[in-house]
């Protein structure tokens, strides 16, 4: 075992603590990584306070991982000690089903195994990146090209992926409009990558607050929801729309603003279930979609689209000690636009 320092919530309300976590000795395929970032997702916060279901506390968070490889399991191929790597929200998956077949491990039939919150198939309770180091099999890391930051690749490993698949798989390109709801940590890579694959990008935000940072990013147009102006402006006019937004909203409205055969595709995931009039959808043979972050083959593929594009996150680096505080600022929609853990401040327990 290997025992590593790392910042716990003990219950739904925090706050977070110093903890000491074990890491389990390395099988032959396994890659230790000494964590140098680990970006904070609204999804940490979710499940933390226990809004998707039960959860077993003490609870360490972190899934947008970047660090060094410190040591290689014995049959390590991919990776070697001093590599820049990342990890995501999976640590695992069954490897045999079609989709795990096919790349797509987050979908896996027997279930992907999440890298905090979850039983691996050790039958150890997994526990996420805000923590100093972590194992996990090399086919679950990936590759951080040398021309992004660690810092500003973390949060690359869920906001990143998870907008990025949506993207690509809908056909985000020239020609194509995109609408994004919502410009927090996932909306403004959004923002970044549609307009990097050639969209036609517009930001529809609560307010006007960002509109200068939106236009920056990328995006070509910017509206508020908060004006109703903004609804019948922009009826029938996109042919996706990514939704980030955490809240439960008013899926109707935003479905009208669909072109014939338009996609609203769920990336935001609210506990309350979203409720749709199907009348904004048959009309115009529109689809009301969902997409569960990316496989690993298509991170790597994102992480190096990112390189080569000279794509980063725009974050706010923080200590270990003001990881509360930063929540609280993530649920106040007061983040631009991710906020990442300096893992070297996280001291000795
Ligand atoms: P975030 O940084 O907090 O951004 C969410 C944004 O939603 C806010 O910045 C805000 O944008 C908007 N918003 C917040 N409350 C709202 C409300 N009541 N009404 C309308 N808009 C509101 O969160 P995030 O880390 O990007 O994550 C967003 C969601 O995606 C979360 O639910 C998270 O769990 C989920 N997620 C899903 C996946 C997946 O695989 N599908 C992966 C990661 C995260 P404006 O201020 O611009 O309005
Ligand atoms: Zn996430």
């Amino acid at each position: 075992m290997f025992t590593a320092n790392a910042r716990a919530v003990f219950g739904p309300e925090g706050p977070f603590k110093p903890t000491a976590i074990e890491r389990r000795d390395l099988k032959p395929h396994d890659v230790l990584i000494e964590i140098k970032y680990a970006g904070i997702c609204h999804s940490d916060i979710h499940t933390a306070r226990g809004e998707w279901g039960p959860v077993q506390y003490p609870l360490v968070p972190g899934h947008e991982i970047a660090g060094i490889v410190a040591q290689v399991g014995s049959e390590v191929t991919k990776y070697a000690v001093g590599d820049r790597v990342g990890v995501g929200c999976m640590v695992d998956s069954c490897g045999e089903c079609r989709h795990c077949q096919n790349g797509e491990e987050q979908y896996c039939l027997n279930g992907m195994t999440g890298t905090y919150g979850a039983i691996d198939r050790y039958g150890q309770y997994t526990q996420g990146g805000y923590s100093s180091h972590i194992v996990v099999t090399e086919e679950f890391v990936v590759r951080i090209p040398d021309g992004i930051g660690l810092d500003v690749a973390a949060p690359l490993l869920c906001a990143g992926i998870t907008t990025y698949s949506p993207l690509r798989h809908w056909g985000a390109a020239p020609g194509k409009k995109v609408a994004v709801v919502g410009l927090g940590g996932l909306g403004h890579m959004a923002v970044k990558l549609a307009h990097a694959m050639g969209a036609e990008v517009t930001v529809l935000s609560q307010t006007l607050s960002k509109k200068e940072d939106g236009l920056r990013l990328g995006a070509d147009r910017y509206y508020a929801t908060s004006d109703p102006e903004t609804f019948k402006k922009l009826a029938g006019s996109f042919d996706l729309i990514v939704n980030t937004v955490r809240a439960a909203i008013d899926m109707s409205a935003y479905l009208s603003l669909l072109a014939l055969d338009g996609t609203l595709v769920n990336v935001g995931a609210p506990a309350e279930p979203l409720s749709v009039n199907v009348f904004s959808l048959i009309g115009h043979r529109r689809s009301f979609a969902g997409s569960m972050i990316g496989g690993i083959r298509e991170t790597q593929e994102m992480l190096d689209f990112c390189a080569e594009h000279r794509i980063a996150p725009e974050i706010e680096l923080i200590s270990a000690d003001r990881i509360d505080e930063a929540w609280e600022r993530v649920l106040a929609s007061d983040v631009r636009y991710r906020f990442v853990i300096d893992i070297s401040t996280l001291g000795n327990v």
